[in-house]
């Protein structure tokens, strides 16, 4: 029997209507690309979001055509995200930090119509404009008098001038839910990158999980400030959270170093922030050498690779900035997991509820989550045994865009799982921790070393900056730990007094066989380390016997 309620569909326009009508008041802040600190209202947001609209269809971007971006965290960002979903159309975050012909092979890929594009990035643009095949169009976000003067970018327009030249009346159209939203490329770090294609309706449910007291607690009374990237993955879902919940919005534009971040927080009555490890790295550094503090900021998320625990402590211990550990991928839209205690663990001491939170966490209605072995099995929830995470769920993806890649999802004997390439267990309360990448586990006769643990250890030293540890061909072992070390400006380890500090931290086999210095770990274009490039540098390394 059916039942007697509505059907509305889940529309990315509807979060902005509802902001709209509800919140119109409420602020939006930007640090611009020309240099000044923008304010405007949801209102606003919401009258240049639809004559952005109307700029759109009169430039013939139609229903399902893709829509490209390589832009910061700003206002005229945001207003293409609601814009671009709202009108039908699909909105292409490309990643600015990739290598120019990656981002010509993702733009062709996508058959990208229309490129915006912030004024920092005019460089990379004229590099790429000759050679991406479906573009038609370049515009770069800014005003008529901040316009490049001469440019080799063919069709070359202006987003203000489309905002003025067009009428604030139009009316969002309503579509099936599944329609595609929203575009979003891994960074490819083995093989061509695979598109992520979210639907309205994914992002609506994602963002629904998103605000919630256990994910990031989100409300009207947070100031949000996303560190984390619009041009990935949708900013972990905040430019829609903020809509449902009516929070004020500060955007810090290209400025993410630890001075400008701290000063954006204090002067905005900043509440609450995402982003990766790190950038928190350079804020708490900043704050450390100046002898600042956090007199607003309640709670930050950090993911995209692990917190570690030393840096939950300078959070929450020094500085009082509860620290919500999350886990998720590009994949899943991004959301998969946080590190968010239960009632049960009130009475747990400070060191059993830090291991708690340096676990990855449990997922939100919406993630089913298991861990297999090699054949599919599926392993005890019982926080010592690690295999594969799988994952399923509304807004985890069923096939990359296009098919690149073959089909993601496993199938063992049941419906499809995606495969994270994650290493993880996961206890009785759901509590799922990463042990490794399946590929970066180390294997040391026939056992499994987890990297994470290892670097978690070396990056409480005092002098460590950043470590990432990588397995070396061993004729005994086949395999055995390298530590890789950045040491902190003007600090001093040795090798042996880094050795020693895994004395009685971790089991003894598990401690590395050596360490190298470098200047710095290499960094791939979503801030993670890229272990495969340090794998390659230290290909031939001998370790001492
Ligand atoms: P890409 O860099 O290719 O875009 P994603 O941004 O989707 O990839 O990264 C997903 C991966 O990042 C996860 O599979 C996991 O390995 C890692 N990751 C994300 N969050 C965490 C976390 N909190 N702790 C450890 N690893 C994490």
């Amino acid at each position: 029997m059916n039942a007697n309620m509505m059907q509305q569909p889940l529309l990315i326009s509807t979060l902005l209507n509802h902001a709209e009508r509800h919140h119109g008041d409420q602020e939006i802040v930007s640090r611009r690309v020309e240099g000044d600190l923008h304010r405007q209202t949801y209102g606003d947001l919401a009258q240049r979001a639809r004559r952005m609209a109307n700029a759109l269809v009169a430039n013939g971007i139609r229903f399902g055509d893709r829509v490209a971006t390589l832009a910061w965290n700003g206002h005229r960002h945001m207003e293409l995200y609601y814009a671009v979903s709202g009108s039908g159309a699909v909105l292409h975050t490309l990643n600015p930090r990739l290598h120019p012909d990656q981002v010509v092979w993702i733009a062709d890929h996508a058959e990208d119509q229309v490129l915006f594009f912030d004024l920092t990035f005019l460089p990379l643009v004229e590099a790429i404009a000759s050679r991406v095949k479906t573009i038609k169009a370049f515009v770069a976000m800014t005003s008529r008098d901040h316009m490049p003067a001469s440019s080799t970018i063919p069709n070359l327009l202006c987003y203000e001038d489309l905002i003025d030249a067009h009428s604030p009346e139009f009316t969002w159209p309503v579509f099936d839910e599944n329609t595609a939203s929203s575009l979003c490329y891994t960074s490819g770090t083995t093989g061509n990158p695979k598109g992520a294609l979210y639907s309205h309706r994914s992002t609506v449910l994602h963002t629904y999980a998103t605000a919630l007291p256990d994910s990031f607690d989100c409300s009207s009374r947070d100031t949000i400030l996303p560190v984390v990237p619009m041009f990935h993955v949708n900013a972990w879902g905040l430019p829609y959270l903020a809509c449902m919940v009516g929070a004020k919005l500060v955007f810090p534009g290209p400025w993410l170093d630890g001075k400008s971040l701290h000063e954006l927080f204090e002067t905005e009555g900043v509440t609450m922030s995402a982003g990766v490890p790190t950038v928190w790295q350079g804020l708490l550094a900043h704050v450390e050498a100046n002898d600042l503090k956090f007199s607003t900021m309640k709670r930050t998320v950090i993911g995209g690779s692990t917190c570690p625990p030393a840096m939950m402590d300078a959070f929450e211990d020094t500085y009082g900035v509860q620290v919500i550990h999350a886990w998720g991928m590009t994949e899943l839209s991004p959301m998969g997991a946080l590190g968010k205690l239960k009632g049960k663990h009130a009475g747990l001491d400070a060191v059993q509820r830090r291991a708690l939170q340096a676990k990855q966490g449990r997922s939100p209605y919406g993630v089913d989550m298991k861990i297999v072995d090699e054949h599919g099995g599926e392993l005890p929830r019982d926080g010592l045994t690690s295999g594969e995470l799988m994952v399923r769920g509304p807004w985890v993806i069923a096939a990359y865009f296009k098919g690149e890649g073959g089909d993601p999802l496993a199938y063992f004997g049941d419906e499809g799982w995606f495969p994270t390439g994650d290493v993880a267990t996961i206890d009785a309360d759901g509590f799922m921790q990463i042990t490794d990448r399946s590929k970066d586990v180390i294997k040391s006769g026939g056992e499994w070393i987890g990297s994470i643990d290892l670097e978690n250890i070396a990056m409480a030293h005092p002098a460590v900056a950043m470590a990432a540890c990588i397995g070396v061909a061993h004729p005994r072992w086949d395999e055995r730990p390298l530590l890789v070390v950045a040491k902190k400006p003007g600090a001093e380890v040795t090798r042996e007094e880094l050795l020693a500090f895994y004395n009685g931290r971790i089991a003894k086999w598990w401690t590395p066989d050596d360490v190298a210095f470098v200047d710095s770990i290499p960094l791939g274009a979503t801030g993670k380390m890229l272990k495969n490039q340090l794998r390659e540098t230290f290909r031939d390394y001998r370790l001492p016997n």
